[in-house]
């Protein structure tokens, strides 16, 4: 069992490394028709003459070519800026679908022989890994045997070269998608095969990686805790959501031309929901499109309140949400990591709630702007730039960047419990209005910390535990690790009336 355990491992690495040589290897040739069908019409004469050296050269990598490109852009731009005519200026960003249109090297060719060699080994590998693994194998139940030694959990070595990738990824991915097209042509074929976009965006990349990624830790998570029902179901949960509506049900859609949706998303986590181009698509989509925008809306103001009543945040949080799937499973062997000072927790309410208050905000300048067709309000407030710095900072930098890319360094729940502005709004019913809590068998209680320890949200639980306290926390999101941890059975996630919760 061992030896298939270190087989798998060979394979993972060698898939990860074929996966990572990738963007080094292809060939590409900037020809009149790649640039014509990759620009808007207004920009093709202007580009077709500033690229002309660089039409019908071969370039080996991806990096001079772009390089090329940009500079063909940025030195029209300077040169039309400094003619005071900077409307002429060419603001899209084409790097990306340029570099993607005219690829013609091994990986454009061969794309299946590359997805293989890199996803599919890496894939097959984590899998053998993690199956027969002797340290999953004995009578059920957790053991974070070195959790607090090992190099890979302990903010060690190994803990550093994943987060780097990871934040190298984000950064890649939002903000120079360019320098990743060999990595789109990987799974194009396969977006082809779902939603007929034969050349995929780095968003279909990134959501089929985000799928297998939650796929395969997902396994792990069965495995691991195959002691524990709720966390089985659990699990299963996010495995499904993941890949039914947030992964193939948008690209369904979008193949019978209807507006690309994850229908269990619901603002304001889906903070572009009420954007005008959002608006827009759904509403000339017809039936179906006003549907979309009536469910969300539902979602919004009666679902999200109404359940979490009932149940409390875990719902959405620890069985349905995306970003709470990657944190139960890709994130699970870091949620020891997780703060559990109480600065943290006086950092965190204002935090959260800050950006809560900002997504309204947002959204009411979005809306304000949508119906009446003026951008400034109040004299100085321009919603365009008000939601693109939100998008910036809390889209990009604060639920990518530093809420994923930094799961090995900080734990596995920084968006939800900091960042995440629908975390707060259930956080905020489940607090003064829910049937839901831990409830503390305190007598038994041994004060081992195996709880608070493993608490991803960073709640002191033995302290509740110690004073037979409920745990009703507005950031508790219900995974029930710490009750699954627990060796004397104290901790059990209940529902009840809400005036019966002792706290
Ligand atoms: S208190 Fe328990 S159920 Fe709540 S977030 Fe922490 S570990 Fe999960
Ligand atoms: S894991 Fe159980 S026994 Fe240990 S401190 Fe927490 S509540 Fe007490």
């Amino acid at each position: 069992m061992k030896s298939i355990s270190t087989i798998g491992l060979g394979l993972f690495l060698t898939g990860f490394a074929v996966f990572v040589l990738v963007l080094t290897v292809g060939q590409f040739r900037l020809t009149e028709e790649v640039l014509t069908a990759a620009v808007k019409p207004e920009h093709r004469a202007v580009l077709l003459e500033r690229t002309a050296p660089m039409r019908n050269q071969n370039y080996n990598n991806q990096w001079s070519f772009i390089r090329d490109f940009k500079q063909a852009v940025y030195s029209y731009n300077d040169e039309v800026r400094a003619k005071g005519q900077a409307d002429k200026a060419i603001n899209d960003s084409y790097e990306f679908p340029v570099t993607r249109a005219a690829s013609v090297g091994t990986v454009a060719e061969n794309p299946w022989l590359w997805f293989w060699l890199s996803i599919g080994l890496a894939t097959l590998g984590a899998l053998l890994y993690m199956v027969p693994n002797p340290k999953y194998k004995g009578p059920g139940g957790i053991r974070s045997n070195f959790l607090y030694q090992h190099p890979a959990t302990n903010r060690g070595w190994i803990g550093w070269l994943v987060g780097t990738f990871l934040i190298g990824f984000y950064v890649l991915l939002y903000m120079a998608p360019a320098y990743i097209t060999n990595w789109t042509l990987l799974v194009s074929p396969i977006s082809r095969a779902l939603s007929g976009n034969a050349q995929a965006s780095q968003w279909f990349l990134y959501g089929f990686l985000y799928t297998v990624v939650i796929l395969v830790m997902g396994v792990r998570m069965l495995i691991r805790y195959r002691h524990s029902r709720y966390q089985q179901w659990r699990t299963v949960s996010v495995m499904f959501f993941q890949t039914s509506f947030a992964f193939l049900i948008p690209e369904v859609l979008a193949l019978l031309n209807q507006p690309y949706q994850d229908l269990k998303s619901f603002w304001p986590l889906d903070y572009d929901f009420f954007f005008d181009y959002e608006l827009n698509a759904k509403i000339q989509a017809g039936t179906f499109g006003i549907f979309m925008l009536v469910w969300g809306i539902i979602g919004t103001v009666v679902l999200v309140p109404v359940l979490t009543y009932f149940f409390g945040k875990r719902w959405y949080c620890s069985w349905v949400c995306g970003c709470g799937g990657l944190a139960e499973t890709l994130g699970d062997p870091y949620r020891h990591l997780s703060d559990k000072s109480l600065k943290a927790w006086k950092f965190e309410r204002p935090v959260v709630h800050g950006v809560l208050v900002f997504a309204v905000v947002m959204t009411a300048l979005v809306l304000y702007t949508y119906f009446t067709g003026q951008s400034t309000v109040l004299g100085f407030l321009d919603s365009y730039s008000v939601r693109s710095t939100y998008g910036f900072y809390i889209g990009t930098l604060f639920s990518g960047v530093i809420g994923t890319g930094f799961y090995p360094i900080m734990g596995n729940r920084v968006w939800c419990r900091f960042g995440c502005p629908l975390a707060a709004y259930l956080g905020l019913v489940q607090r003064f209005k829910s049937r839901f809590r831990i409830t503390t068998n305190g007598g038994q209680c041994i004060s081992c910390g195996n709880c608070s320890a493993q608490c991803e949200m960073g709640i002191d639980v033995r302290w509740y535990a110690q004073r037979q306290q409920d745990i009703v926390r507005s950031s508790c999101v219900g995974c029930g690790i710490c009750s699954a941890v627990c060796p004397r059975g104290v901790l059990n996630l209940e529902t009840g009336r809400v005036d019966t919760r002792v706290i």
